[in-house]
Parts: C-alpha cells; structure tokens; sequence
C-alpha cells in the first residue's frame, strides 16, 4: 500500500446492512450485478445531466457505456462506468455511510421484524453492499468529472473497514472490481453475466457490453407503439423500472398531442405496500425528455394520492436545460400533473367498467388512496366519487357497488344517497336506523372505516345528489303506508312523556320527540351536520384519534311509541320516579352507543348495575 493510504470504519449502519446482506441466505444472490449495472447506469445519467450545465468535464470525449468484463480463471468481475466517478470525500461518503436511498429505506423497513428480511432485500436490492455476499474483496477505482480531482482507489473486504488512496493514470467514472469467493466464481462466467444482464437490466438506457459483445437494445418502450409490444416486454419493463419481482396489476400505455406531448407508460404495482405498515410510498415516475432522463422521481408530477404509480412519463414539451428545483415548482409540471391525473382516472373508471374484477382487485389493495384523494383532492373530487366502492343495505355482504350504480337503482322520490356508519355491516343491521330505511325501500350505502364517513362529508353531494348520513335529521323519511303494528300511546301521554324526558337527561339531549323512523327498536338519536351533530362529531373523532377534548353531541332523543319500553316507561314515571329516571338514561345511552357515539361506557355500566339491583331486589 502507498504511503497516503487511510483505512476507515464504516459507518455502524453500514455494518448493520452489510451484516444482514452477507450473512442472510437469499437465494438471488446473482442480483448484485443488477445493482452494480443500475449504480454505473446512474452515474451516466448524471454525468448527461452535468453535461448540460458544465463546460468543462474531465474525459468529456469518452462514451456514455457500460462495460463489464470477466476472468474465469481467476474468479473476477469488473463493471466499468464513464459517468461521474466520485472524489475521495464522495467515497467516503457513498460508500462508507449510508446517507443514501436505497439502504437507508431497508433499514428502516427492518426496524422490528427480523422475519422480513429475506423479501425485504429482494425488494430493495440494498445497492452496492450486495455485492459483499459473493466478493471476497472490493476495489473500486474512480475518477470524478470534475476537471482537477484525482483518481481514487477504493478497497475493501466488507467486514468493518475500508481504505482510499489516490491512483493515477485513471479514466472518468467508476470501475468496480470483484473478487469472487470461490463458491461463486460462477459469476465471472461471461455466458452467466449476460444472461443476469439481459434479465435484470435490458431497459438500461446506455449500452451494456460483456468482454465486448453488446447485450442490451437501447430502447425506450414508452416511445413504441402499443400494438408492438408484447405483455411479457412490458411485464419485464416494469419489473427492472419499479425493482419489483412481481408483474403489475394495471397498465396504462397511452400519448396525447394536447394540450401536451406526452408519452407515458404508467404501471400499478400488485401491491399496495403502505398496508403492510412500514413505510410510505413515493411517487416513482420517472420524467423523460426525448428519451433523456430529466428527474427519476419528480415530486409534483402526480398528486400525492397517486403514489402507489410506476412509471415513465416522457414530454417533448420540457426544457432540457432546467435545474431539478425550477423543475419542482414549474407551471409546466402542474399542467402535466393535471393531465396525466385526469387520464389515469379516466384509464380506471373504464377498468371499472370493463374489467370489474380487475379493478375490485385493485380497489382492495389502493382503495384507501382512492379516498384519500376524494377528501383532500377538489380539482379531481368527481372523477374519484365516481371510482369509490361500498357495500350496501340492497347487495348481499360482500358485494361492492359505486356510486353511480346506487344511484341508477334510486327510485322516483328519493332525493339523496343515504349512508349509515357502524363498526361492522352486523351492527348496523342490528341498530335503529337501518330498520326505518329499508322499511321505505331505501337502499343504504354501508360504511365501516371511520374515512369513510370522513370522505362522504367532504363530498357533499354526488352527481347532484346530497349525500346524507342516515342518522341526520336533515334526512326527512315519509310517513309509512302501512302503520307498523302495536298499540301507540296516546298523543297527551307521548307529550308529557316527552317533557319528562327532557326534564330527567337534562342537557345530555337537546330535545326529546316521537321517532318516525322507529320499527323495532324503541329509541334513537338523532343530529343535524352541525359540528356537534353524530356525523361530524365521529369525524372529528377520526382525525384527532379519540374523543377527549371535543364537545358533547348534540343530539335528539327519538321515542318509538308503540314499543313496550317506552309505554312502559310512560306509566312507570308516575309509580317509580327513581327506577324511570335510571331507564331513562339507560335509553339514552343505548341509543349513542348505537350511533358510536358512547364515550365513556364506565357511567352507563354502573347505571345499568343499578337497574339491575332494582330489578333483582326482591
Ligand atoms: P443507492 O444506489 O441506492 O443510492 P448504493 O449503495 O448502490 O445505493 O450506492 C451508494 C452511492 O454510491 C450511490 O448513491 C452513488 O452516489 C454512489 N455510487 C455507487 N456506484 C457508483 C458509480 N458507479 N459511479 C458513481 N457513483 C456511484
């Protein structure tokens, strides 16, 4: 070794990752070819961008390639670059630490579960520490663009230290040199190398060559047309383009004149990953120009409620020459964004269409990022109503329907789509409100994720039609035809009932009335879409998370009077005042719990001991 050579540890984290890598029996371990091409692929990419603003670049006559060479004999794979290279300082920092994307996410994924990291590092590829499961040792030899760096040599073994020295004689970017571990000296076979390069690495935009031989077509799919391209190209296109080992669920391929060129090749994952808990998605579409890559993930391209996509979107319209920043805030992006976002919407309201199944598969997975965009996105609120899926009152358990398709079942009278919050599809059956619909022929939208009301508020209305929830006093249901059966109390009785009742729940109800809406159950609570109304007041409760700090519901008690309890009641009132005050709130409180509306259940619980012991008291 040179006199200058300093030997370095690596970062904890590092030796974290590396530990995981090399010591976890993955089976692909022929994937850390794909990691090291996509590494030099990258640094081209980035050396064409420097190209743009940069007058002077060292070695700027030498083409933008890869190429890869092997030793059989002596067990070696070199993977050369012409991009940007890196310093002495850019060593330290990219491969001594893990500042960087890829493995930063893969620790963080990790955090907690040891059982997931046998797919985890298939899902991340964790870039060029991958290689130390086959290497023995690692040089890499490296001469930034910049015109008066020096070249670099890079080595290490992969367990707790590295050390960099300066070489001469270097050409700009990057040569990595693998020494395999005799057990995978497979890997410096050129047949093998160019069947791994032409599995994982075949839409990599620069040519690839093995010991000379080119390997790869440079083309770019998304500028093909359609009807030449068959579902297995576009299958591995996603694959190498998303890092994903599974096909996409949808594809969208499609191009437009106006009111911008565009063509964009979009993908939806079979995956929703978020549902697993461990991260959020970002939006992965990469920005191309003519076939340039401008940004490989721009922020503002899609809404954040899209960013489950994959994909490339390339414009002919973007100036080559802009700086990523001036990119992330221009009026272009925008107008891109609200385009591709409408045509994507469009693409799966005719999925819904034609391919149901399809795209109930797709609902299942992504539906929660449907209805994030319909509470928070108003430029696109139609087009998403129209995509979102619910059970109903009318469908058998189980079966989903839009929208659109309840509204197409709504008879003459009725005016708004109704809808009814409960835990489970069971509890709302089983409360008061369900009864009073159906016993009018109306159908009632089913909701059982606290967004979901959340969304249906934020809608207001669809297609012209209110959306109203089912425990809403805004909701006015017609007398029925056939008066259910069972004696009804007298109106003088209903009136001091009522009277009395208020007087006993004092400011626990706002008002107490007779409940048309009333069949079985004997009472119910009833609110406006005021702020302290049932329906707003659970959407509060959604988005602080519990109930503590907001205000009392304000509510109506509704009394059925033909029920037992409540005629029973009636009378008890003048022979047991104690006993009929305890039913009363009992009442009460039965009727909040079922509207989910029951704070604080220690109260009614020893309420309800307290009925009890009178009832047992002999
Ligand atoms: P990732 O590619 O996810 O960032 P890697 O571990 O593969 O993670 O690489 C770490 C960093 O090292 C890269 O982000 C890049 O800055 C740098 N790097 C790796 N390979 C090269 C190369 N061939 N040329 C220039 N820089 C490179």
């Amino acid at each position: 070794m040179s006199k200058k050579t300093a030997t370095h540890q690596f970062q904890a984290e590092v030796n974290q990752v590396l530990d995981i890598v090399v010591n976890s029996l993955y089976k692909d371990k022929e994937i850390f070819i794909r990691e090291l091409v996509s590494n030099a692929s990258d640094a081209l990419e980035k050396l064409r961008r420097t190209q743009i603003t940069e007058k002077k670049i060292f070695d700027d006559h030498l083409e933008l390639e890869i190429n890869v060479t092997t030793d059989d004999e002596a067990g070696i794979i070199t993977i050369q670059d012409f991009g940007l290279g890196m310093t002495a300082e850019e060593l330290t920092e990219n491969l001594g630490t893990i500042a960087h994307s890829g493995s930063k996410d893969f620790l963080e994924a990790l955090k907690g579960d040891g059982e997931k990291n046998e797919s985890l590092i298939g899902k991340f590829g964790v870039g060029f520490y991958s290689v130390f499961m086959v290497a023995d040792n690692v040089k890499v030899y490296s001469r930034s663009w910049e015109p008066d760096a020096e070249g670099q040599h890079w080595e290490s073994d992969g367990s707790g230290s590295y050390t960099i020295d300066p070489v001469d004689g270097q050409r700009r970017g990057a040569k990595v040199v693998v020494k395999l571990k005799d057990e995978h000296k497979d890997f410096a076979k050129a047949d093998r190398v160019k069947e791994i390069i032409k599995k994982y690495s075949a839409f990599v935009q620069f040519p690839i060559s093995v010991n000379g031989d080119k390997v790869n077509t440079v083309d770019a799919l998304w500028l093909r047309s359609k009807n030449e391209i068959k579902d297995e190209e576009y299958e591995e296109f996603y694959k190498f383009q998303a890092n994903d080992y599974e096909a996409p669920l949808l594809r969208l391929h499609f191009s437009t004149d106006a009111p911008l060129e565009i063509n964009a090749l979009l993908f939806v994952p079979k995956r929703n990953m978020e549902k697993l808990g461990m991260w959020r998605s970002e939006v992965k579409v990469a920005l191309h120009c003519r076939k340039v890559l401008i940004d490989p993930e721009p922020k503002v391209l899609f809404p954040e409620w899209l960013r489950f996509l994959r994909g490339v979107v390339d414009s002919t319209d973007l100036p080559l020459n802009v700086s990523r920043e001036t990119m992330q805030d221009s009026e272009l992006l925008r107008k891109l964004n609200q385009v591709l976002t409408k045509r994507f919407l469009r693409f799966l309201a005719e999925q819904a269409k034609k391919e149901p199944e399809a795209y109930l598969e797709f609902w299942k997975e992504f539906g929660i990022l449907i209805k994030e965009g319909a509470a928070t996105d108003f430029t696109h609120k139609e087009n998403l109503a129209k995509l979102l899926r619910f059970e109903s009152s009318g469908l058998d358990s189980g079966t989903l329907t839009g929208l659109e398709e309840y509204a197409s079942r709504m008879t003459g009278e009725q005016k708004e789509i109704i809808y009814l919050f409960g835990r489970n599809r069971e509890a709302i059956e089983a409360g008061p409100y369900l009864e009073a619909l159906t016993a009018r022929n109306l159908e009632v939208i089913i909701l059982t994720e606290p967004v979901d009301e959340y969304v249906m508020q934020t809608l207001g209305e669809f297609d012209g039609k209110k959306l109203v929830s089912g425990d809403s006093e805004d909701l006015k249901l017609e007398k029925l035809d056939d008066e259910p059966e069972g004696k009804r109390l007298n109106k003088k009785d209903t009136k001091s009932l009522c009277k009395w009742l208020k007087e006993s729940l004092g400011d626990r109800v706002s008002d107490v009335e007779e409940g048309e809406r009333l069949i079985d159950s004997p009472v119910c609570v009833v609110g406006g879409d005021a702020m302290g109304g049932p329906s707003a007041r659970r959407m509060m409760k959604m988005m602080q998370g519990d109930d503590s700090n907001l205000p009392a519901p304000t509510v109506k008690l509704q009394i059925n009077l033909r029920h037992p309890i409540i005629r029973g009641l009636s009378e008890l009132r003048d022979t047991n005042a104690d006993t009929a005050s305890l039913v009363a709130h009992q009442l009460l409180d039965n009727a909040l719990a079922s509207a989910d509306l029951l704070e604080d259940p220690r109260e009614m619980i020893s309420r309800s001991f307290q009925a009890l012991e009178k009832l047992t008291a002999t």
